[in-house]
């Protein structure tokens, strides 16, 4: 036998009440010249396996709405009105693919699961976040409350400086970037703007003899220790003990 035959071959070989099983897609992908010969022929009392009635004019549909098949085999018929209509007037016969539709089933069922399963984790973070904002809103009342006290305490202490300094001062807080008027000296820098302080500057500043501001940024610097802070680490023992041991 030829693997290949023509169309006119193919239709020849379909009778009456045979039993076809066609490809496609709701059409695509289907032999549509076959198809349109079986039609042509009026080969009758078709029972048709494929995925779909496709549509009244398109695919495998237009022996449907030709009244040419007695039983599909299908999973799908939603497209094809005329397979709907002949199902209810019992003219034709569609028996589902079931294992089509118990998987699809399946999905359905395991989807409805992991939305189940989503929610009840919705819902858990939901009463987290609750619990999280609740917990926010005390510790902003509290800090609220200690900024009022803070600032209450800041009057009573304006009162005791020169209003001269003190209007400086509060020029100097307004032109620095991040409201802090006096910085330490860190790490033989300013605390503020980050430039070295020269050894002599920073004697002056820990002598605390007069108010000694930076000349970057104007902030006024003190030593550490005055801004209640522990005294820094001598860096010279570490560097020492380093060098010995190269020696060794
Ligand atoms: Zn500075």
């Amino acid at each position: 036998m030829d693997k290949f035959i023509s169309v006119e071959q193919a239709v020849s070989m379909v009778k009456d009440g045979m039993t076809l099983m066609i490809g496609g897609f709701l059409g695509v992908g289907s032999a549509n010249k076959v198809l349109k010969g079986i039609h042509d022929a009026g080969i009758k009392n078709l029972t048709i396996i494929g995925n779909d009635t496709a549509f009244v004019d398109k695919g495998v549909g237009i022996l449907v709405a030709n009244h040419q098949v007695k039983k599909a085999i299908v999973s799908h018929i939603g497209t094809n009105p005329e397979t709907i209509a002949q199902l209810n007037s019992k003219e034709l016969e569609i028996e589902l693919d079931q294992k089509r539709i118990r998987e699809g089933n399946e999905f359905i069922n395991n989807r409805t699961e992991e939305i189940e399963k989503s929610k009840t984790e919705v819902d858990e973070r939901s009463e987290d976040l609750e619990a999280k904002r609740a917990e926010l809103e005390s510790i902003v009342a509290e800090t609220k409350q200690q900024e009022e006290k803070l600032r209450e305490r800041g009057k009573e202490l304006e009162l005791a400086i020169e209003p001269r300094l003190l209007t400086a001062f509060k020029r100097i807080r307004k032109n620095s970037r991040n409201g802090l008027g006096i910085v330490t000296v860190q790490r033989d820098a300013c605390g503020g703007c980050f430039n070295k302080i020269p050894p002599q500057k920073q004697m002056d500043i820990r002598m605390r003899k007069k108010i000694i501001v930076c000349e970057y940024c104007g902030r006024i610097m003190i030593d550490p220790e005055l801004a209640g802070f522990a005294k820094e680490e001598p860096k010279a023992t570490k560097k020492r003990s380093r060098a010995k041991k190269t020696e060794e």
